[in-house]
């Protein structure tokens, strides 16, 4: 018998939210993808999978740690299980637990991440996933074996039974102990999924990227995540952008940083702004000071919501020049002097280091 937490690296009080956590962590560092080639971190893959499988299903953890399987076949066929007791408490009761089909659970929700540039996440496209998750096993139809009618209910999944209680005799149904509410047992181990009844399967899907979409934006596909007897999960396709050369995104605007030398901000400037749909030319004033911000509208991200779209903001940054010839050192005395801005005399920075850094 497999210790699932010890797999996951939980301790048995372990709450959904760490058995999630661990699973991830897990999940990721033995992804096949990343260690191709290497069968036993495909191996631990597949174990980190089943163990999560089973851990994050609270109706299949709690078999397994009174049963120590999580395979309902394997349980104790006289033991009544909890759901037996919800059903014989509703009967009591009055209420129905609701659609409860023990055994046909609905397969977990996976989560796949998908990257795509600044355009694509502005036009809308369409992308390729690829991802794994479990699909029911075509041998047996994800019944983990041969099945055969249930003798004790005959199929029905329920028995009626005659209960004594505090107000008397009553006749109830409930779950069939004997299949546990399947309706059938299953004969032989299937060979193909090793009674498993889902095999991991590569998958490669395509999904639409709409227009304006956000970092980290979930976009669901219905029946895409885990199949299992009930029913596929869903799948939450994770949206990553890669970062833009020259374009940073703020909500629905872009910001562009333009850099100017002094020289074009104080005379003014022609200049060409990167935008998604290719660059388009800026008139940039004389006297436009570090900081100065020129909208150009509606060249941001469409709005999702049906909004205006957004704008592209040039940011004027001025960039001070670094290192400079005598000649354009000499000039720009010669520029204080005109407009009566006062600096030092040549070569009193060389006298100033050499007292501090000596
Ligand atoms: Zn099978
Ligand atoms: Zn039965």
């Amino acid at each position: 018998m497999k210790d699932y937490y010890a797999i996951l690296g939980v301790s048995k009080s372990a709450s959904q939210e760490e058995i999630k956590k661990a699973y991830r962590k897990l999940a990721l560092k033995y992804h096949p993808d990343k260690n191709p080639g290497d069968p036993s971190a495909e191996e631990r893959f597949k174990e980190i999978n089943e163990a999560y499988a089973v851990l994050s299903d609270p109706e299949q953890r709690a078999r397994y740690d009174r049963f120590g399987t999580a395979d309902p076949r394997q349980a104790h066929p006289a033991d009544p299980g909890v759901g037996d007791l919800f059903d014989l408490l509703g009967q009591m009761f009055g209420f129905h637990v609701g659609g409860r089909t023990r055994g046909a659970r609905r397969g977990e929700d996976l989560e796949a991440l998908v990257e795509v540039s600044l355009e694509q996440a502005a036009r809308g496209d369409e992308v390729e996933v690829r991802y794994r998750r479990m699909v029911l096993c075509d041998a047996c139809g994800g019944a983990g074996g041969e099945r055969q009618t249930c003798p004790t209910c005959g199929g029905a999944g329920r028995v009626r039974q005659v209960q004594q209680s505090l107000f008397g005799q009553f006749v109830s149904e409930s779950a069939c102990p004997h299949c546990r509410g399947r309706g059938y047992l299953l004969s032989e181990t299937c060979p193909t999924c090793g009674g498993r009844g889902r095999l991991e399967k590569q998958e490669r899907i395509r999904v639409s990227i709409p227009a304006g979409m956000d970092e980290d934006d979930l976009l669901r596909v219905p029946g895409a995540g885990n199949q299992a007897e009930g029913g596929a999960g869903d799948l939450y396709v994770r949206v990553r952008i890669r970062p833009h050369p020259t374009l940073q995104r703020e909500g629905k605007h872009l910001v562009y940083r333009l850099k100017l030398g002094l020289a074009q901000a104080a005379l003014g400037s022609q200049v060409n702004v990167p935008t998604l749909d290719g660059a388009v030319p800026l008139d940039v004033p004389p006297g436009t000071e570090h900081g100065a911000v020129f909208e150009l509208e509606g060249k941001g991200l469409p709005d999702p919501r049906g909004g205006r779209p957004g704008h592209l903001r040039v940011v004027v940054e001025i960039a001070v020049p670094k290192k400079l010839s005598a000649r354009a050192r000499e000039l720009l005395r010669e520029y204080a002097t005109e407009i009566g801005e006062e600096v030092p005399a040549e070569g009193w920075w060389e006298k100033v280091r050499k007292k501090i850094f000596k």
